[in-house]
Protein backbone atom coordinates (compact mmCIF):
# COMPACT_ATOMS: atom_id res chain seq x y z
CA UNK A 1 0.00 0.00 0.00
CA UNK A 2 2.29 2.99 -1.33
CA UNK A 3 1.03 6.43 -0.82
CA UNK A 4 -0.92 6.42 -4.01
CA UNK A 5 -3.07 3.56 -3.50
CA UNK A 6 -4.06 5.03 -0.16
CA UNK A 7 -5.07 8.32 -1.90
CA UNK A 8 -7.11 6.65 -4.13
CA UNK A 9 -8.32 3.85 -1.99
CA UNK A 10 -9.36 5.85 0.86
CA UNK A 11 -9.74 9.11 -0.53
CA UNK A 12 -12.56 10.05 1.65
CA UNK A 13 -13.65 9.36 5.60
CA UNK A 14 -16.23 7.35 4.60
CA UNK A 15 -14.15 4.98 2.99
CA UNK A 16 -11.73 4.73 5.90
CA UNK A 17 -14.83 4.16 8.06
CA UNK A 18 -15.70 1.57 5.99
CA UNK A 19 -12.29 -0.56 6.14
CA UNK A 20 -11.61 0.23 9.71
CA UNK A 21 -15.10 -1.35 10.09
CA UNK A 22 -14.51 -3.88 8.00
CA UNK A 23 -11.12 -4.63 10.26
CA UNK A 24 -12.86 -3.95 13.73
CA UNK A 25 -15.69 -6.37 13.35
CA UNK A 26 -15.15 -9.07 10.64
CA UNK A 27 -18.00 -11.24 11.59
CA UNK A 28 -20.24 -8.56 11.70
CA UNK A 29 -21.13 -5.43 13.47
CA UNK A 30 -20.98 -5.51 17.57
CA UNK A 31 -22.10 -3.26 20.16
CA UNK A 32 -18.84 -1.54 21.68
CA UNK A 33 -21.14 -1.70 25.27
CA UNK A 34 -22.70 -4.47 25.49
CA UNK A 35 -21.46 -6.98 22.43
CA UNK A 36 -24.72 -7.57 21.11
CA UNK A 37 -25.08 -8.49 17.69
CA UNK A 38 -28.45 -6.45 17.28
CA UNK A 39 -27.89 -3.32 16.01
CA UNK A 40 -29.15 -1.04 13.61
CA UNK A 41 -27.24 1.08 11.10
CA UNK A 42 -28.03 5.47 11.25
CA UNK A 43 -26.63 7.36 8.07
CA UNK A 44 -26.04 10.61 8.53
CA UNK A 45 -25.98 13.37 6.02
CA UNK A 46 -23.41 15.63 7.96
CA UNK A 47 -20.50 14.66 9.22
CA UNK A 48 -19.77 16.71 12.44
CA UNK A 49 -16.81 17.46 14.93
CA UNK A 50 -16.21 13.81 16.39
CA UNK A 51 -19.40 12.83 14.49
CA UNK A 52 -18.79 9.71 12.13
CA UNK A 53 -21.24 9.35 8.83
CA UNK A 54 -22.00 5.84 9.69
CA UNK A 55 -23.48 5.11 13.76
CA UNK A 56 -25.07 2.17 14.90
CA UNK A 57 -27.83 1.79 17.64
CA UNK A 58 -27.65 -0.74 19.79
CA UNK A 59 -31.39 -2.19 19.99
CA UNK A 60 -30.70 -4.41 23.29
CA UNK A 61 -33.36 -2.59 25.08
CA UNK A 62 -30.96 -2.32 28.19
CA UNK A 63 -28.45 -0.84 26.78
CA UNK A 64 -29.65 0.99 23.46
CA UNK A 65 -25.73 2.82 22.71
CA UNK A 66 -24.44 4.57 19.87
CA UNK A 67 -21.47 3.92 18.09
CA UNK A 68 -19.23 3.63 15.24
CA UNK A 69 -16.17 1.98 13.98
CA UNK A 70 -14.08 4.16 15.98
CA UNK A 71 -15.62 4.74 19.40
CA UNK A 72 -13.28 4.22 22.43
CA UNK A 73 -10.32 3.87 19.85
CA UNK A 74 -7.86 6.48 19.41
CA UNK A 75 -9.19 8.05 16.16
CA UNK A 76 -12.65 8.92 17.67
CA UNK A 77 -10.64 11.09 20.32
CA UNK A 78 -8.60 12.77 17.37
CA UNK A 79 -10.30 15.98 15.52
CA UNK A 80 -8.00 14.58 12.77
CA UNK A 81 -9.79 13.14 9.63
CA UNK A 82 -9.73 9.49 9.20
CA UNK A 83 -8.03 10.01 5.50
CA UNK A 84 -4.86 11.90 7.23
CA UNK A 85 -4.77 9.03 9.66
CA UNK A 86 -4.81 6.31 6.91
CA UNK A 87 -1.71 8.65 4.98
CA UNK A 88 0.49 9.08 8.06
CA UNK A 89 0.42 5.36 8.62
CA UNK A 90 1.02 5.02 5.07
CA UNK A 91 4.25 7.44 4.89
CA UNK A 92 5.27 5.66 8.37
CA UNK A 93 5.09 2.15 6.93
CA UNK A 94 7.13 2.99 3.70
CA UNK A 95 9.72 5.18 4.80
CA UNK A 96 12.41 2.78 5.21
CA UNK A 97 14.74 4.93 7.30
CA UNK A 98 11.74 6.58 8.94
CA UNK A 99 9.91 10.25 8.70
CA UNK A 100 10.31 12.99 11.10
CA UNK A 101 7.54 15.09 12.21
CA UNK A 102 8.64 18.22 10.11
CA UNK A 103 8.35 15.86 6.97
CA UNK A 104 5.06 14.28 8.50
CA UNK A 105 3.84 17.99 9.12
CA UNK A 106 4.59 19.16 5.33
CA UNK A 107 3.34 16.13 3.89
CA UNK A 108 -0.09 16.10 5.79
CA UNK A 109 -0.81 19.79 5.83
CA UNK A 110 -1.03 19.87 9.54
CA UNK A 111 0.29 21.28 12.28
CA UNK A 112 3.83 20.51 14.06
CA UNK A 113 1.63 19.32 17.11
CA UNK A 114 -0.44 17.45 15.61
CA UNK A 115 2.06 15.52 12.65
CA UNK A 116 3.95 15.02 16.60
CA UNK A 117 1.23 13.33 18.22
CA UNK A 118 0.71 11.05 15.14
CA UNK A 119 4.32 9.66 14.47
CA UNK A 120 4.40 9.33 18.32
CA UNK A 121 0.78 7.40 18.32
CA UNK A 122 1.72 5.38 15.34
CA UNK A 123 5.06 4.12 16.87
CA UNK A 124 3.52 3.19 19.91
CA UNK A 125 1.26 1.13 18.01
CA UNK A 126 4.64 -0.33 16.53
CA UNK A 127 5.90 -1.29 19.74
CA UNK A 128 5.74 -5.88 20.45
CA UNK A 129 4.69 -7.26 23.58
CA UNK A 130 6.20 -9.77 25.19
CA UNK A 131 8.26 -12.23 22.62
CA UNK A 132 9.24 -15.71 22.47
CA UNK A 133 13.27 -16.35 22.60
CA UNK A 134 15.17 -17.14 20.06
CA UNK A 135 15.91 -20.54 18.55
CA UNK A 136 17.71 -20.76 15.40
CA UNK A 137 21.17 -19.57 13.94
CA UNK A 138 21.21 -15.67 15.55
CA UNK A 139 23.28 -12.77 15.16
CA UNK A 140 24.34 -10.73 17.55
CA UNK A 141 25.87 -7.39 17.71
CA UNK A 142 26.20 -3.90 19.42
CA UNK A 143 26.17 -0.55 18.07
CA UNK A 144 26.17 2.90 19.12
CA UNK A 145 24.53 5.94 18.63
CA UNK A 146 24.17 9.45 19.54
CA UNK A 147 26.27 11.47 21.60
CA UNK A 148 26.92 14.06 18.35
CA UNK A 149 30.93 14.50 17.42
CA UNK A 150 32.37 17.28 19.64
CA UNK A 151 35.39 18.11 18.34
CA UNK A 152 36.70 20.01 21.33
CA UNK A 153 35.57 16.53 23.91
CA UNK A 154 36.19 14.35 20.67
CA UNK A 155 33.71 11.71 22.60
CA UNK A 156 34.69 8.51 22.60
CA UNK A 157 32.59 5.13 21.60
CA UNK A 158 31.24 4.52 25.11
CA UNK A 159 30.26 7.57 25.97
CA UNK A 160 27.09 7.19 23.28
CA UNK A 161 24.18 5.29 23.73
CA UNK A 162 24.94 1.75 23.49
CA UNK A 163 22.20 -0.61 21.55
CA UNK A 164 22.23 -4.74 21.29
CA UNK A 165 20.72 -6.31 18.50
CA UNK A 166 19.42 -9.95 17.75
CA UNK A 167 18.47 -11.38 14.34
CA UNK A 168 17.20 -14.87 13.52
CA UNK A 169 18.12 -16.12 9.90
CA UNK A 170 14.71 -16.09 8.46
CA UNK A 171 13.34 -14.63 11.20
CA UNK A 172 13.48 -11.16 13.03
CA UNK A 173 15.21 -8.56 14.03
CA UNK A 174 14.55 -7.50 17.76
CA UNK A 175 16.76 -4.27 19.51
CA UNK A 176 17.66 -3.17 22.70
CA UNK A 177 19.13 -0.22 24.40
CA UNK A 178 22.41 -1.50 26.64
CA UNK A 179 24.38 0.71 29.82
CA UNK A 180 27.41 -0.64 28.55
CA UNK A 181 28.99 -3.20 26.47
CA UNK A 182 30.01 -5.18 29.61
CA UNK A 183 30.27 -9.01 29.53
CA UNK A 184 27.52 -8.76 32.64
CA UNK A 185 25.24 -6.82 30.26
CA UNK A 186 25.43 -8.89 27.07
CA UNK A 187 26.14 -12.16 28.42
CA UNK A 188 22.79 -11.56 29.97
CA UNK A 189 20.85 -10.64 27.66
CA UNK A 190 21.57 -13.22 25.80
CA UNK A 191 20.67 -15.21 28.03
CA UNK A 192 17.48 -13.68 28.01
CA UNK A 193 16.53 -13.37 24.65
CA UNK A 194 18.13 -17.04 22.82
CA UNK A 195 17.35 -20.27 24.03
CA UNK A 196 19.99 -22.47 25.60
CA UNK A 197 18.77 -25.16 22.95
CA UNK A 198 19.42 -22.73 19.59
CA UNK A 199 21.31 -23.83 16.68
CA UNK A 200 23.96 -20.84 16.75
CA UNK A 201 25.05 -17.88 18.30
CA UNK A 202 27.15 -15.56 16.16
CA UNK A 203 28.95 -12.96 17.22
CA UNK A 204 32.51 -10.81 16.45
CA UNK A 205 35.40 -11.62 18.39
CA UNK A 206 34.77 -8.80 20.65
CA UNK A 207 36.00 -10.07 24.52
CA UNK A 208 33.00 -9.02 25.91
CA UNK A 209 31.05 -12.10 24.26
CA UNK A 210 33.50 -14.70 24.97
CA UNK A 211 31.81 -16.34 28.23
CA UNK A 212 28.56 -16.91 25.40
CA UNK A 213 30.19 -20.47 25.06
CA UNK A 214 29.54 -21.41 28.15
CA UNK A 215 25.44 -21.49 27.71
CA UNK A 216 24.86 -21.78 23.85
CA UNK A 217 26.54 -22.83 20.99
CA UNK A 218 28.90 -19.80 20.14
CA UNK A 219 30.59 -19.12 16.66
CA UNK A 220 32.74 -16.04 16.33
CA UNK A 221 33.56 -14.32 13.11
CA UNK A 222 37.10 -12.76 13.26
CA UNK A 223 36.22 -9.19 11.74
CA UNK A 224 40.05 -8.42 11.59
CA UNK A 225 40.98 -11.47 9.32
CA UNK A 226 37.49 -12.32 8.00
CA UNK A 227 34.15 -11.18 7.39
CA UNK A 228 31.93 -14.00 5.86
CA UNK A 229 32.68 -17.79 6.50
CA UNK A 230 29.90 -20.00 5.42
CA UNK A 231 26.97 -18.99 7.36
CA UNK A 232 29.40 -17.57 10.19
CA UNK A 233 28.89 -13.99 9.68
CA UNK A 234 26.88 -10.74 10.98
CA UNK A 235 26.15 -9.19 7.98
CA UNK A 236 22.23 -9.27 8.37
CA UNK A 237 22.24 -7.46 11.82
CA UNK A 238 24.52 -5.32 10.15
CA UNK A 239 22.27 -4.46 7.47
CA UNK A 240 19.85 -3.41 10.16
CA UNK A 241 22.29 -0.93 11.95
CA UNK A 242 22.77 0.90 8.50
CA UNK A 243 19.52 1.29 7.98
CA UNK A 244 18.50 2.52 11.59
CA UNK A 245 21.50 4.62 11.65
CA UNK A 246 20.76 6.30 8.29
CA UNK A 247 17.53 6.95 9.75
CA UNK A 248 18.79 8.34 12.33
CA UNK A 249 21.27 11.34 10.88
CA UNK A 250 18.77 11.62 7.98
CA UNK A 251 15.53 12.17 9.68
CA UNK A 252 15.89 12.68 12.90
CA UNK A 253 19.17 14.35 13.65
CA UNK A 254 19.34 13.42 17.47
CA UNK A 255 17.53 11.36 19.35
CA UNK A 256 17.62 11.08 22.84
CA UNK A 257 18.07 7.91 25.26
CA UNK A 258 14.83 8.31 26.55
CA UNK A 259 13.01 7.92 23.32
CA UNK A 260 15.69 5.38 21.64
CA UNK A 261 13.36 2.28 22.84
CA UNK A 262 10.28 3.71 21.12
CA UNK A 263 12.65 4.44 17.54
CA UNK A 264 13.91 0.97 17.89
CA UNK A 265 10.82 -0.45 18.40
CA UNK A 266 10.00 1.40 14.98
CA UNK A 267 12.71 0.72 12.98
CA UNK A 268 12.42 -3.27 14.02
CA UNK A 269 8.52 -3.36 13.39
CA UNK A 270 9.33 -2.49 9.99
CA UNK A 271 12.38 -4.52 9.04
CA UNK A 272 10.20 -7.50 9.73
CA UNK A 273 7.23 -6.58 7.47
CA UNK A 274 9.71 -5.30 5.09
CA UNK A 275 8.36 -8.04 2.76
CA UNK A 276 4.82 -8.69 4.05
CA UNK A 277 1.86 -7.15 2.05
CA UNK A 278 -0.41 -6.26 5.01
CA UNK A 279 2.29 -4.10 6.57
CA UNK A 280 -0.28 -1.09 6.38
CA UNK A 281 -3.03 -3.44 7.60
CA UNK A 282 -1.68 -4.44 10.37
CA UNK A 283 -0.36 -1.34 11.46
CA UNK A 284 -3.79 0.06 11.55
CA UNK A 285 -5.28 -2.63 13.66
CA UNK A 286 -2.82 -1.96 16.13
CA UNK A 287 -4.40 1.47 16.22
CA UNK A 288 -8.08 0.44 16.70
CA UNK A 289 -6.97 -1.37 19.42
CA UNK A 290 -4.88 1.23 20.89
CA UNK A 291 -7.47 3.36 23.35
CA UNK A 292 -7.63 7.46 22.91
CA UNK A 293 -4.81 9.17 24.96
CA UNK A 294 -5.77 13.07 24.70
CA UNK A 295 -2.50 15.16 23.86
CA UNK A 296 -1.86 16.31 27.09
CA UNK A 297 -1.93 12.84 28.30
CA UNK A 298 0.79 11.44 25.77
CA UNK A 299 3.04 14.76 27.15
CA UNK A 300 2.56 13.77 30.48
CA UNK A 301 3.51 9.58 30.15
CA UNK A 302 6.54 11.38 27.97
CA UNK A 303 7.83 13.01 30.85
ZN1 LIG B 1 -25.38 -2.60 23.40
Amino acid sequence: MDLIDVTSEFGTNEKCLAYLEALRWPDGVECTECGSKRVSKIARHKEGKNKRSVVYQCLNPKCKAQFSATSGTLFNDSHLPLTKWFLAVALMCNAKKGISAKQMQRDLHVSYKTAWYLCHRIRKAMEEGELPKFTGTVEVDETYVGGRYDRRRKREPWEKQGVMGFVERGGRVEAYPIPTPSTTVLVGKIKDRISTDAELVVTDQYIGYKAVEKTHRHAVINHIREWVRGQIHTNTIENFWSLFKRGLIGSFHKVSAKHLPRYLAEFTYRFNRREEEGIFMMTLVRLLSTIALPYKMVIAEES
